[in-house]
């Protein structure tokens, strides 16, 4: 066979039937995706898998006995059924096959192997339908004969096997024979880490570590595996990461001092800026009139007064005729920005910064005239959604990019928008804390910044769990509480997790609820997804219609607001909002992030156990905003106990949004809260678990950053300037799209 690398294709060396298979299942393509394709778990042949608690509906492997086996008649139609019981010693399986009689010869009683399927229930029995299975004695390695040596049979029933995400067209063994042949036709792999780092750290190379990995020996082998593969994920993405930060550090921009287009601002300003803001906005300032280009994570609690610290910064580039951009993750937000920036610069501002307004819905004629007014450098503000990083859009001389609710935006997206200038400033700003290790891992190449403080006067916002099973009484309480402040001169939110029944909000737009589904591959290992829901979740439309029907609430004007609505009817239902016309506004989360209405002060939120922690502290962040105190109600049918309902108590029990991220890094997968944000253009770490590996993270990049200190061009570093190479352009193809 020829040379066979990291780098070679799959189907050169495994065929190309079962590339195909692989890349149509996984996404590999070559040796290298394969091999980094890691167990899930390692069994033993002399263990089995406990069978009690199979997650119905999902795709298992396991590891059994063949108990029984017998044939008999279909009742109703002609054919037979093979129907064989598999056990670990103590549950037992059904496996079943429709008229394959000949399997019944192959599932003799006491044979043992792997099998795998959907596991589906039938009359309160646990079974596979047409289950694929492969028996150990049929191995090739399996130390021959009846007389086995007992030592040989004590290692062939200890060796662990792995156990490999599967699907139902890739089973678990056939990735493993798939592995077994790239690591017998793999040339001595180049390690990219250097020697020294190794043995300081106690890692396996990177060839011995995939072969402990996939062909461990014993349980140490793949343990020390996992270990180093471990360390490598986080080594590469820190180095990747830092890299790209030095890199921006070191480019040439325009520098953008201040001037009177700032001063004129901050004299018109209603009110005083807070201590952070300024401080924060002191820095901002100050790399904004350096010749290098600022990357920067402000965080700020929600209502910290974020927006006007970009706006500070966005008047400062104006002064040398520099534009900026503002991204908004959903239609709403982008054109809440517009009007609140168009008001708080006041007309002549406004008139001098000329701000325009970008989304993908607009009429063409509107847009039109404003991309002219982009491309021409007469509009000196863009704010917009995703429509703003289409290749439509091109800048006169963009300056300065603020991405707000970064936490909705990846990596690539932030590089797509930057690349419309010639290195602009980046100001990312989040109202979502982030725990430290997810900031190193998903935001690495910024440096964070930090409001805290919230503007005085505030009034605080009280939280209250209403678990409507426990207490209808307190339940139906919410909604005289919520007519009695409407009678007050108030306004209130009601948040519901889907739209209209059975129709969910859509990602795209930035709205999101409920507990991500659970992944689709599985062996069994991964555990029983969310509680299924007691009736159909809380909609827009029912609540509305449920709301106006409540007598107290007649001629009230309740409207409802969702992302599939078409734009100018969104724009009509939030200004009128905001202008106190509307008095219920019934939503989904279309409004958590961002949404500025002062006067609202309730936001009741139904099956608020369906949201996340950090998107409940997000929608509560939506009242308490102006002079009145906020009140924040999270209805529930959760039960006491459960982790639904331990959510939302440690919602009601903190304002402390710093405090929450930690919440909710523990009770939440992190891959879940790294969401698309996840950096290094990986769609998912594999090994690396932000809540567990926060020490190895930092570990890792100071080793990465002091490595770069003594070579940072990584020109000793061949490997991993070329690891860092692909990273770069696969962000750099992604920003092209
Ligand atoms: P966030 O940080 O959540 O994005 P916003 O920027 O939307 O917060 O600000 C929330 C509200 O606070 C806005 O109405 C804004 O005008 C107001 N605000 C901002 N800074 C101050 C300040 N220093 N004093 C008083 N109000 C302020
Ligand atoms: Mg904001």
């Amino acid at each position: 066979m020829a040379h066979v690398t990291l780098e070679s294709p799959l189907s050169g060396i495994i065929g190309g039937k079962s590339a195909k298979a692989l890349e149509k299942a996984f996404g590999m393509r070559t040796a290298q995706d394969l091999l980094e394709h890691l167990p899930r778990r390692y069994s033993k042949r002399g263990e089995l898998t406990p069978l009690v608690g199979l997650p119905v509906g999902e795709q298992v492997t396991v590891v059994a006995q063949v108990l029984d086996v017998r044939v008999r008649r279909m009742q109703r139609r002609p054919g037979q059924i093979v129907e064989a019981r598999i056990t670990d010693g103590v549950g037992t399986l059904t496996l079943t096959f429709f008229n394959q009689p000949f399997r019944a010869n192959e599932l003799r009683a006491g044979r043992q192997g792997i099998f795998a399927g959907k596991v589906s229930e039938y009359r309160g029995a646990f079974q596979l339908q047409h289950p694929d299975y492969e028996f150990f004695d049929s191995d090739a390695d399996v130390p021959g004969g009846a007389q086995l040596e007992e030592a040989a049979a004590k290692a062939w029933a200890e060796t662990p096997v792995p156990i490999y995400p599967a699907t139902t067209q890739m089973p678990s063994w056939t990735i493993a024979r798939s592995v077994e042949m790239v690591l017998d036709a793999l040339s001595e792999v180049p390690d990219p880490l250097p020697t020294e780092l190794l043995r300081a750290e106690g890692l396996l190379a990177l060839g011995a570590a995939f072969e402990a990995a996939h062909r461990p020996r014993n349980d140490s082998d793949w343990r020390a595996a996992q270990r180093s593969l471990k360390f490598r994920e986080a080594f590469d993405l820190q180095l990747a990461l830092l890299y790209r930060r030095r890199q921006h550090a070191a480019e040439a921009s325009t520098p953008r001092p201040p001037g009177a287009l700032l001063d004129r601002f901050d004299a018109a300003l209603p009110f005083e800026l807070t201590d952070d803001q300024r401080a924060v906005g002191a820095v901002i300032s100050d790399e904004l009139a350096l010749a290098h280009p600022m990357h920067r994570l402000l965080q700020g609690e929600v209502g910290s007064g974020k927006t006007l610290v970009a706006l500070r910064a966005m008047l400062q580039v104006a002064e040398s005729g520099g534009q900026s951009a503002l991204l908004a993750p959903t239609e709403v937000l982008a054109a809440q920005h517009f009007r609140s920036v168009v008001e708080a610069l006041g007309p002549d501002l406004a008139a001098a910064l000329n701000p325009v307004l970008i989304t993908g819905r607009m009429p063409t004629a509107e847009r039109r005239r404003a991309l002219l007014s982009l491309a021409s450098g007469t509009a000196l503000v863009a704010v917009g959604t995703h429509a703003l990083m289409s290749e439509g859009v091109t800048f006169y001389d963009l300056g300065l990019t603020v991405i707000d609710e970064q936490h909705r935006f990846g990596v690539e997206q932030r590089e797509a928008l930057r690349q419309k200038g010639a290195q602009p400033h980046v100001l990312a700003m989040t109202a979502t804390p982030i725990p430290r290790t997810v900031a190193l891992t998903a935001f690495g190449d910024l440096e964070t910044l930090t409001i805290r403080q919230l503007p005085p006067g505030r009034q605080g916002i009280e939280t209250f769990v209403v678990p409507e099973l426990e207490m209808p009484r307190r339940a139906a309480r919410v909604w005289e509480r919520a007519a009695e402040d409407i009678q007050a001169g108030r306004q209130v939110y009601v948040v519901c997790p889907a739209i209209s029944g059975g129709k969910t909000p859509n990602l795209e737009e930035g709205e999101f609820a409920g507990e991500p589904e659970s992944a689709s591959v599985g062996d069994g290992a991964s555990g029983p997804g969310a509680e299924p829901p007691k009736r159909p979740l809380a909609n827009v439309t029912d609540s509305v219609a449920e709301i106006q029907a409540m007598e107290r609430f007649s001629g009230l004007r309740v409207e409802a607001l969702s992302g599939d609505m078409p734009g100018p009817e969104k724009d009509r239902v939030m200004s009128e909002f905001a202008a106190g016309a509307i008095d219920v506004l019934v939503a989904t989360t279309v409004i958590e992030v961002g949404v500025n209405v002062p006067n609202a002060s309730i936001m009741i939120v139904r099956d608020a156990d369906r949201f996340g922690v950090s998107q409940l502290h997000q929608l509560r962040g939506r009242v308490g905003r102006g002079a009145h105190p906020g009140l924040c109600l999270l209805m529930s049918v959760a039960e006491q106990g459960t982790t639904a309902r331990e959510r939302i108590e440690a919602v009601a029990a903190t304002s402390d949004g710093f405090a929450l991220a930690e919440v909710d890094l523990e009770l939440r997968r992190e891959g879940d809260i790294l969401g698309t944000a996840q950096s290094g253009g990986k769609s998912t770490l594999k090994l690396l678990r932000v809540t567990h590996d926060g020490e190895l993270i930092a570990h890792a990049r100071e080793l990465a950053g002091a490595l770069l200190d003594v070579d940072p061009e990584l020109l000793t570093h061949p490997g991993l300037a070329a690891m860092i190479a692909r990273e770069e352009e696969h962000l750099e193809n992604l920003a092209k799209s």
